[in-house]
């Protein structure tokens, strides 16, 4: 077990602390982790835990300050390091009524197989009944392996307390627009098809567990469209968040501009009145506008540090 060293924080106790941990000497193996609450709850009620699955990121979406370097693959205890760095400074996350850990920091948890022997080992780190994992993909193709092993995984470690709910693992799909060209340009890397997707979203469920997400940070000229969504995805199995689009540097540089925000939190009513309309249960999760203040977005800090490799395109091919 190696203990990672706290290269620099930042953020605020009572809402999101984002730490950037260094792991051994060499000085690109760094990753974001985050202690965080979801503000609609007081910390007893609701905590999460955010950590990454890789140093930076292969994929270097449009919008996300992550992809600015990569340097591999966290191992499965490192992942777990980063939870148990969060125990030892919060131990009353422990008794938290219910308890999210994220593999959505930095990297695309599905190009790092270290994940499924970190998800084997969370429960034992967590001892939480309230325990409930989270897995956030952009779905790249050639992962099919990854995600029949995910699945075998949460029905053996995850599965929901009864068939009427009480699931314990969400997965979540990174869609961002229903249209495909939009989609690629976003997330630069060959993707698996809505029908792809919708096929292993209805493999992986099983009745009881949380519904399938598909995600949207909503901008500006990026589609989502009713149509595309019920003709591939159902709302037995799937459901769709919501959430703004971050003002990450990336986002900026590409010229990305958010829908909804904390400070217009109904400007996407119409678009929740259709999606609720077609059947879909509907989540908006905007979060606080403080969490943009502090510069707590997805590899806002991890960007700061200088000295950092950029992914190349072959890196990106061989991930
Ligand atoms: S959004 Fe996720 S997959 Fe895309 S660059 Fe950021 S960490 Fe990587």
């Amino acid at each position: 077990m190696t203990h990672p060293q706290l290269e620099a924080t930042t953020g605020r106790d009572d809402l999101a602390l984002v730490y950037l941990l260094r792991f051994g000497d060499d000085p690109r193996t760094l990753v974001e982790t985050v202690d965080s609450i979801d503000p609609r709850f007081p910390r007893s009620e609701k905590s999460v835990i955010n950590i990454s699955t890789q140093f930076g990121c292969p994929i270097g979406c449009t919008m996300c300050d992550a992809g600015f370097a990569y340097a591999g693959n966290l191992t499965g205890d490192q992942m777990l390091e980063q939870v148990r760095y969060v125990l030892r400074r919060r131990p009353e996350v422990l008794t938290t009524r219910k308890l999210k850990v994220h593999f959505a920091r930095m990297g695309e948890p599905s190009l790092n197989n270290n994940v499924l022997e970190a998800l084997k080992g969370l429960p034992q780190v967590v001892p939480n009944e309230g325990l409930i994992a989270c897995i956030s993909t952009v779905a790249p193709t050639g992962r099919d392996d990854f995600f029949t092993r995910l699945t075998a995984l949460k029905h053996e470690h995850y599965a929901p307390r009864s068939t009427k709910g009480g699931g314990r693992f969400q997965l979540q799909f990174s869609l961002n627009s229903t249209d495909e060209q939009t989609r690629r340009r976003l997330m630069p890397i060959q993707q698996l098809s809505f029908e792809a997707i919708a096929d292993m979203g209805r493999r992986f469920f099983q009745p009881g567990d949380r519904r399938v997400a598909l995600n949207f940070a909503l901008a500006e000229e990026m589609p989502v469209e009713i149509d595309v969504l019920k003709r591939h995805f159902d709302t037995e199995h799937f459901m769709i968040k919501l959430t703004p689009l971050n003002p990450t540097e990336r986002a900026e540089e590409n010229g990305l501009q958010t829908i909804i925000e904390a400070a217009r939190p109904a400007a996407a009513n119409v678009l929740v009145q259709k999606l609720e309309g077609a059947g879909f249960e509907t989540v908006v999760s905007i979060g606080d506008a403080d969490e943009i203040a502090i510069g707590s977005n997805c590899g806002q800090l991890f960007r700061s540090r200088e000295g950092l490799e950029r992914p190349t395109q072959q890196v990106r091919a061989a991930s």
